[in-house]
């Protein structure tokens, strides 16, 4: 049977969840638990209960859309993702997820097939950990890896903790039907766009995922002294950009490029005390990130 998937109705739907946060560079800034990605939730509800699906949501905020099986005590087929996005996000990463998954769910539900197992699609809390750590939240609560009362302290940089931005968000949530948290799943597949590359770049429509990447990130201080460039005599500077800089090749060969599919990648950020051009940086501070997919390479 060919399911009556409407690409363009898909497609509406992301260019409408996309105007929430829409930022100026045509993506989205739509922080977890902020007050545009309750009103993503509040969108993804509003299209649910028009198509008499039930929404549901838990004590961490994940949200549930649901068309009921023949025998709606047996564990559901779930599918999502997350609506949250970094402060610099795009349209697609994580919403993709989560309407593709909608749109399943609309055009089985449109050819009237029942299914034995309830079918629900998820949107997930906080997947991104962009505004507050750790990342996948929701998911983690969830699954039983991590406790809500461990987190809710957790802030986020302005200094807002992450049980109260919760509570908000629940509150403006509070005409959707709450529920326990953490069930039973029969099966759980998520679509994700392509965070490379590498498939559009081939003309591959889809691929698999194997595996994540691990990473292990350093906030390294290069610490130097400030000095008048001009002047200073060469042998008694201490340049911390020239230390930092000197710093990058051994590292690349620490972490060199082997047999995996990842990168190793240096980045290099602030260095907010050297402004002015004629002195010397007293201060430097890059962030390393290793990532690598086999874990032996990264430790
Ligand atoms: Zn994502």
């Amino acid at each position: 049977m060919t399911l009556p998937i409407d690409e363009q109705r898909l497609w509406n739907r992301h260019m409408t969840m996309a105007q929430i946060g829409a930022t100026p560079k045509g993506g989205v800034n739509r922080q977890a638990l902020s007050p545009e990605d309750v009103r993503a939730r509040q969108l993804l509800t509003a299209w649910a209960r028009e198509l008499g699906f039930t929404v549901s949501t838990d004590e961490v905020g994940n949200l549930f859309v649901r068309r009921e099986g023949t025998d709606s005590n047996t564990a559901p087929v779930l599918t999502g993702s997350h609506l949250d996005s970094q402060p610099t996000g795009g349209k697609f990463d994580g919403a993709y997820g989560v309407l593709a998954g909608f749109e399943a769910l609309q055009a089985i539900h449109e050819t009237g097939v029942s299914t034995k197992r309830p079918l629900e699609v998820v949107a997930w809390v906080n997947e991104e950990g962009s505004r507050f750590q750790p990342g996948c939240t929701g998911s983690l609560i969830f699954s039983g890896k991590a406790r809500l009362d461990d987190l809710l302290a957790n802030e986020d940089p302005a200094g807002m903790k992450f049980g109260d931005a919760l509570q908000d968000s629940l509150n403006a949530l509070s005409d959707i039907e709450r529920r326990p948290t953490g069930f039973e799943v029969d099966t759980y597949i998520e679509a994700h766009i392509e965070q490379g590359p590498r498939l559009e770049a081939e003309g591959l429509p889809i691929g698999i995922v194997t595996g994540i990447q691990g990473m292990h990130r350093y906030s390294v201080e290069v610490i130097g002294d400030e000095a008048h460039a001009g002047t200073a005599p060469l042998k008694t500077r201490k340049d911390a950009l020239k230390a930092a800089a000197e710093m990058v090749a051994p590292l690349r060969r620490r972490w060199p490029m082997r047999r995996t599919q990842c990168a190793s990648r240096l980045a290099a950020s602030r260095s907010h005390q050297a402004r002015r051009i004629l002195c010397q940086a007293g201060y430097f501070s890059p962030s390393i990130s290793a990532t690598r997919y086999k874990r032996p390479l990264i430790a």
